[in-house]
């Protein structure tokens, strides 16, 4: 008798609450063996990589607090459940944060962007939206038994934010001031991000710089912001500065090295643009 040697299963339990309050609980009672859902898509490109999904899936799709924009004279706000093609269509986030539309229109192709949603951009921490997210200075509403509002960047740097749910995203409007993302691929769409790197100039003369890629959380270029803010800044001594300080690491198709030059060279070409030393 021929014996065929057992594939993994997993029989997964799908949930879907109608509150956040239900979510969470949810979320608490299944850990570790639990997830939260979106649109699932890269959900599903995990499981295409082998890895097996939790046992349960909380859905949250059914909540409609997590749904909705508004815009005010200072501030857009996106509800979680945003699906990536609203964010890029939707008129009042066009027309009041046109580089976050821009932006949202580079990630994957339009089939994902369709179902991928802003808070599972965010969420999963290696969004190729998340740099220029930082460098705008974007805040998150997020539910951990009550609803706390954070600083994108803290929610990033914390390892220990165990079942949050992300439920909005709020972006101060740049307006007035000039703002640069630029995602390096090997293709124009359905590619890993080799490099993403976005940049703020303030109008006080500040900057914001902050860069990422495919599978790492993405961070804020503290040393180099602070490189341009003296006066008469050097721009060999900088580039060397951005080398040294992108967080990137080889995978393989690219070494880090790679990496960083490419993400240094779109920064310096906008930094030199800019002028200001
Ligand atoms: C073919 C293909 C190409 C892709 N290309 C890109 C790309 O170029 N750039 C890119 O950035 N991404 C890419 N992705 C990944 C993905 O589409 C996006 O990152 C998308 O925005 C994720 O949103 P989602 O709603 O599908 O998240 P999901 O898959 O539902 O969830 C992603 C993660 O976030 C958690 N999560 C989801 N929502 C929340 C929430 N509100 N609160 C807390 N946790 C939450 C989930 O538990 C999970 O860990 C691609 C995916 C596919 C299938």
């Amino acid at each position: 008798m021929n014996r065929q040697e057992p594939t993994a299963r997993v029989n997964i339990q799908v949930w879907k609450p109608a509150a956040l309050d239900e979510a969470y609980s949810l979320l608490e009672q299944f850990a570790p063996n639990v997830c939260a859902a979106s649109g699932s898509t890269l959900l599903q490109l995990q499981w295409d990589k082998g890895i097996l999904p939790k046992q349960h899936l909380v859905s949250l799709e059914g909540i409609e607090e997590m749904r909705g924009i508004s815009v005010s004279d200072t501030h857009v706000s996106i509800g979680a459940l945003t699906t990536l093609n609203e964010c890029r269509k939707n008129p009042f986030i066009k027309s009041a944060l046109g580089c976050f539309s821009d932006a949202a229109a580079a990630v994957a192709a339009p089939g994902v962007r369709s179902r991928a949603t802003i808070g599972g951009n965010i969420a999963s921490k290696i969004g190729d939206l998340l740099p220029l997210l930082l460098v705008l200075d974007a805040e998150l509403v997020v539910y951990q038994k009550e609803l706390v509002r954070l600083p994108l960047g803290d929610w990033l740097a914390d390892e220990n934010d165990g079942n949050a749910i992300v439920t909005h995203v709020i972006i101060p409007r740049a307006e007035g001031e000039r703002v640069f993302y630029r995602k390096l691929g090997r293709r124009q769409a359905f590619t890993g991000a080799a490099a993403v790197a976005a940049g703020r100039f303030l109008k006080d003369g500040g900057i914001r710089l902050a860069a990422g890629h495919a599978d790492i959380t993405p961070e804020r270029l503290l040393e180099s912001e602070a490189k341009w803010m003296v006066s008469g800044w050097d721009p060999h001594e900088l580039y060397e500065t951005l080398l040294h300080e992108l967080p990137f690491s080889a995978d393989a198709f690219m070494s880090a090295a790679y990496r960083k030059k490419a993400a240094a060279n779109i920064i310096m070409s906008e930094l030199m643009a800019e002028g200001g030393n």
